[in-house]
């Protein structure tokens, strides 16, 4: 428990519970590893504390799994992490951090075992300092941009990093990785351009480092082929029932469960409106549901008149505007002995799955994932 934890009280006295299946999340994870083949690592982005599931949860289910190479956004969540998953010098698994290391925080990497990707020539010469040009043997992992612009070394200086051997002393580097664009988009040129690109520099990097590996995929990567699988793969929200081929079915499974609690239920005396701003008209006798979840937990207020939710099996439509600790449900087709006061509402799980949510919300399974609430109760269904 961290000592910022709020109080949870128990699950019957909390407006909702998130269950997070944490065998769904293991069974995504051997689905990729499959998929990559046995000469690929395949890894688990676990970042934004494992896109909201929880980090020192999942992180451990995937290591007894199998599973030995983990990435996170920056160092602090490597230091959670590494706490989170033991380990001695030279640990497995590995624990690689995105951001690049800044400033001050090189001790960080070596004193928790993290792997820091270098992104840039700055940050190669800092690191290089650092060891000692060579005195301390630590892995870093190296990122090559190929058209992202966003993190990772430009072409002319990777050319310039691979152009000078004393440039390189002390980086022993694990791979080079490249990251994509437009990876869900199958049929985007871009996704052959940056595979051709991340070629000719790996064709570089493997004249100087001949045991170096190569990383293109994310969780759509993966399912680009095996061309893109190379010899680590970096999955994170395929990991968590996001769809990584949207274009088709969602060959994942959903893997969290958020049920909101009914409050209270009421039928609506006379016409009028549901919530602020009266957005949503009600007739006369139209039998309402209040549930105790709302923007603050991460449900969007996006959703406003838009969502949907399920309750005994019958689905239902959010009224009114998404409040920050309510929502409102009209439950007029719903059986009045099936949505009582304490009745538990699904607002997102295996009949409404996060994409589904995330495109009525305007936004993407991501941000629903790294979003969802800390205020709620939370249940972990063992691997
Ligand atoms: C977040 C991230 C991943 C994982 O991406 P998903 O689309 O969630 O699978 C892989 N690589 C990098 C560099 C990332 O930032």
């Amino acid at each position: 428990m961290h000592a910022t934890s709020p109080f949870i009280p128990p699950e019957d006295a909390t407006g909702a519970t998130l269950t997070v299946d944490l065998a769904a999340v293991v069974e995504n994870w051997r689905q990729l590893d499959k998929r990559t083949g046995p000469k690929c690592n395949t890894g688990a982005a676990v970042k934004a504390d494992a896109y909201g599931l929880g980090a020192d949860q999942v992180g451990p289910a995937l290591m007894r799994a199998g599973c030995q190479t983990f990435y996170v956004a920056d160092v602090g969540e490597g230091v959670r992490l590494r706490a989170a998953l033991g380990g001695g010098p030279n640990a497995n698994p590995r624990i690689v951090v995105f951001g690049g290391p800044l400033p001050g925080t090189e001790k960080l990497y070596l004193d928790h075992m993290l792997v820091p990707v270098i992104n840039s020539l700055e940050q190669a010469d800092r690191w290089r300092t650092f060891v000692g040009a060579g005195a301390v043997l630590h892995e870093t992992v190296l990122h090559v941009d190929t058209g992202m612009n966003r993190l990772g070394f430009s072409s002319a200086d990777f050319a310039t990093l691979m152009a000078d051997p004393d440039r390189t002393v002390g980086l022993f580097p694990l791979f080079l990785m490249t990251h994509l664009v437009s990876a869900e988009r199958a049929g985007d040129d871009i996704n052959t351009l940056q595979r051709d690109r991340f070629a000719s520099h790996f064709g570089r990097f493997k004249v100087r480092f001949p045991d170096g590996g190569g990383s293109i995929a994310n969780s759509a990567g993966i399912f680009l082929g095996p061309e893109f699988h190379l010899e680590y793969a970096r999955p994170g929200s395929a990991l968590y029932g996001v769809n990584p081929t949207p274009t088709a079915a969602n060959p994942m499974i959903q893997t969290i469960r958020l049920l909101g609690r009914v409050l209270q239920v009421r039928t609506v005396p006379e016409d009028g409106f549901v919530g602020y701003g009266g957005t949503a008209p009600v007739a006369a006798g139209t039998r309402l549901a209040t549930v105790g979840v709302g923007y603050a937990d991460g449900y969007p207020r996006t959703l406003s008149n838009s969502a949907k939710a399920v309750i005994a099996g019958h689905t239902v439509p959010v009224v009114g505007i998404v409040s920050m600790d309510l929502i409102v449900l009209d439950i007029s087709t719903i059986p009045e002995s099936e949505a009582r006061e304490g009745a538990m509402a699904e607002l997102i799980g295996p009949a409404l799955p996060v994409d589904d949510v995330a495109t009525a919300a305007g936004t993407i399974g991501y941000e629903i994932l790294t979003g969802l609430g800390r205020r709620y109760h939370r249940r972990y269904l063992r691997a």
